[in-house]
């Protein structure tokens, strides 16, 4: 992280997403170590017990990412001041009424939250986009999407991508795409 923020300090924003793989032990070292390091430890331990129990030692703010598994998580990890923030995935929350809640509770609290995609194709896309739009500025932390990594689009037209940095917001009706069906292939199963 140190070596990091010498490269790209002051033109960018650090977070250390651990993705669970911490103990508690060395997310202590680490943000000791790193005392004049300015950056977000994202999701440093694997259970939400773990970091809370290290949460007052810590000297640099936390998002929760995998553990905010649904709705009742999240307003526990708020009320029992766990975190800073969220990197929160929309389909992990549970879509985007879900989402909504989360943006509404994360504004009434001033937490910042990201309105990520958890990897999937046009469809998901748009809805993590058209819901991080809706997220006030100085909350928003952006949206990641998973374009970059997928070859084509369900939408030919209006597609989503990622364009030096930002994404543009699909303007159609609903969620903005319109997928082609024939991209799907035959289906493998009918239901009437
Ligand atoms: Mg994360």
């Amino acid at each position: 992280m140190r070596k990091a923020w010498e490269r790209v300090g002051g033109s960018v924003r650090l977070a250390a997403d651990a993705n669970r793989s911490l103990t508690t032990r060395d997310t202590l070292r680490l943000s000791r170590e790193c005392l004049d390091v300015p950056f977000i430890l994202e999701q440093p331990c694997n259970t939400f017990e773990e970091i809370k129990a290290i949460r007052n030692q810590l000297h640099h703010a936390v998002y929760l990412d995998e553990n905010t598994e649904d709705l009742s998580t999240v307003i526990r990890a708020i009320g029992e001041g766990v975190c800073d923030g969220f990197g929160m995935k929309v389909t992990r929350i549970g879509g985007l009424h879900a989402m909504a809640t989360v943006r509404d509770l994360c504004e009434a609290r001033s937490m910042p939250h990201t309105c990520d995609d958890a990897w999937g194709g046009d469809v998901l896309a748009a809805a993590c986009v058209q819901i991080g739009a809706t997220v006030s500025p100085r909350l928003n932390e952006g949206v990641w999407i998973a374009a970059p990594y997928i070859e084509g689009h369900y939408d030919e037209n209006n597609g989503v991508s990622v364009e030096e940095g930002h994404i543009r917001l699909p303007s159609g009706p609903g969620l903005g795409v319109v997928p082609q069906e024939s991209c799907f292939g035959s289906p493998v199963a009918s239901y009437a």
